[in-house]
């Protein structure tokens, strides 16, 4: 995220602050993502449009469209629908957004807890991830010369013991969903990416998971 912005104190406190070279400090936000193919639906999308987990569905899913990593008066842009989204935007839709501030804030609130939560965790991974990768380095220095900035994409299963839950419960769910995206992207070239970051995650937690 560019140094200068309005989020960028709250990026790098929920994330991290690297300083490239003698450059300013770069913040840079870290979050899970789902690494999908873009034409790949969530796999908990039923056929009838609907989330199959509603009741259990993760707080990212719960704050959409809004995201709590961002400060709340720089929420706007997330509100604007992008192809594929089935969003209510008629005069008659209820106000979701008013001033900068978000009317209905309950899972805004969670989110940014939990985000303020798991900071230190994740600010000492960052710390050491880039204290012993010269190219992620060189990449975040590529990014931050970027307008804009850019994405980074990087494998969860690291940081995994620093979390502290039940790293075989977790395996054991996870297990069989990446199985299935990798059969499901082994056989189209344009999935290779996808493929090959499925294929590695599970070589790092099948050993958790009895035969
Ligand atoms: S709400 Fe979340 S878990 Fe449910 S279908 Fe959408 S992306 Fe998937």
């Amino acid at each position: 995220m560019p140094p200068g912005s309005r989020s960028a104190g709250l990026v790098a406190r929920l994330g991290a602050s690297v300083t490239i070279g003698r450059k300013k400090a770069l913040p840079v936000e870290i979050t899970a993502v789902a690494w999908l193919p873009e034409t790949t639906p969530c796999p908990e999308l039923t056929p009838d449009g609907l989330c199959g987990i509603h009741s259990a569905k993760p707080q990212r899913c719960r704050t959409m469209p809004f995201y709590a990593g961002r400060e709340e008066a720089d929420q706007a842009p997330f509100l604007l629908p992008r192809p594929g989204w089935q969003c209510d935007i008629s005069r008659t839709a209820p106000a979701v957004y008013d001033g900068g501030v978000v009317l209905d804030r309950a899972d805004f609130d969670t989110e940014r807890q939990r985000l303020e939560q798991q900071a230190d965790t994740i600010r000492a991974y960052a710390t050491r991830l880039v204290s012993q990768s010269a190219p992620l380095v060189r990449d975040l220095e590529v990014l931050g010369k970027r307008p804009g900035g850019g994405r980074l994409a990087l494998a969860f299963t690291g940081i995994l013991p620093r979390l502290g839950g039940d790293t075989a419960a977790f395996a054991r769910q996870q297990v069989p969903v990446l199985r299935a995206m990798a059969a499901l992207t082994a056989e189209t070239p344009e999935h290779r990416r996808f493929h090959t970051y499925y294929a590695s995650t599970l070589r790092a937690l099948e050993p958790f998971v009895p035969a």
